[in-house]
């Protein structure tokens, strides 16, 4: 098998203790296909209990844990972020870099991005970098422009040989929290521009990168559209904070 598939929780801000309780004691009956790993990205108030959770309970190594964000400083007079180091200390192993809520309502922008995928990268831990296109940019045809635009700057800071060691999570902005899913025709369509892209920098890389779509995957569509070639699992916002229906979108991942 090329490639692993992943499937990531990201809680936003929403969630509490007792959900951390209840995730991982309904994670305990998982039952996931070969090559798959889950990620639970709460919020970063809750990755501790979570991980001393995971570990009493002696939850599937196939599950890790996420952040939602990092810092692209080391250390020092930056209030209210957080290190590369601190979610180490954590156990974190992954973090949800680049998400349209943060490039929107943060102004995160793609060289700051691609600093943070180097910060992640440079401390051992794997960057999903979120990219994805506006309803309007998808109206007037400029989804490709975006995307390539969105992912050149972090292969020109970390190089594409690094690019082994990232997820992409493909995120149309129109399909995030809103009910609507791209069709897997779409998604499938615009995976596969993701994956060319990346070949163009080194076809080696780009057979193992994971992608992951996101934006409105639920226990209804989530086997279509992981069924497509180029679908490696998904990045699940609302249906990731109903354990059941979460655990349906994990069995549904398999690795390609
Ligand atoms: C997300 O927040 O990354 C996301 C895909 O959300 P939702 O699944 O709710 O559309």
């Amino acid at each position: 098998m090329a490639r692993r598939a992943i499937v990531a929780a990201n809680w936003k801000m929403n969630g509490d203790l007792a959900l951390v309780d209840t995730m991982v004691s309904g994670l305990l009956s998982i039952e996931l296909q070969e090559n798959v790993n889950v990620v639970i990205c709460p919020s970063s108030p809750y990755l501790s209990a979570f991980a001393v959770k995971s570990k009493v309970d002696e939850l599937n190594a196939a599950i890790s844990i996420g952040a939602q964000n990092v810092s692209e400083h080391k250390s020092g007079a930056f209030t209210g972020e957080i290190s590369t180091q601190m979610l180490q200390e954590l156990s974190v192993e992954f973090v949800i870099i680049g998400h349209s809520e943060r490039r929107s309502y943060y102004k995160e922008t793609s060289t700051q991005i691609a600093h943070k995928v180097s910060a992640a990268l440079n401390a051992g831990l794997t960057p999903i970098l979120c990219i994805g296109e506006s309803e309007a940019e998808r109206a007037t045809e400029q989804t490709k422009t975006v995307l390539s635009s969105q992912l050149q700057p972090v292969i020109d800071e970390v190089g594409i040989e690094k690019f082994i060691d990232v997820v992409i999570a493909y995120e149309p902005v129109w399909a995030i929290g809103t009910g609507k899913t791209a069709s897997s025709e779409m998604a499938q369509e615009t995976h596969q521009f993701i994956r060319h892209f990346l070949a163009q920098a080194n076809e080696i890389v780009a057979v193992k990168v994971p992608l992951l779509y996101g934006g409105s995957v639920n226990a209804s569509n989530c086997e279509e559209l992981f069924a497509q070639a180029d679908i490696d699992g998904g990045l699940i916002g609302g249906a990731s904070l109903q354990v059941e229906q979460f655990k349906i979108i994990c069995s549904a991942a398999k690795g390609k």
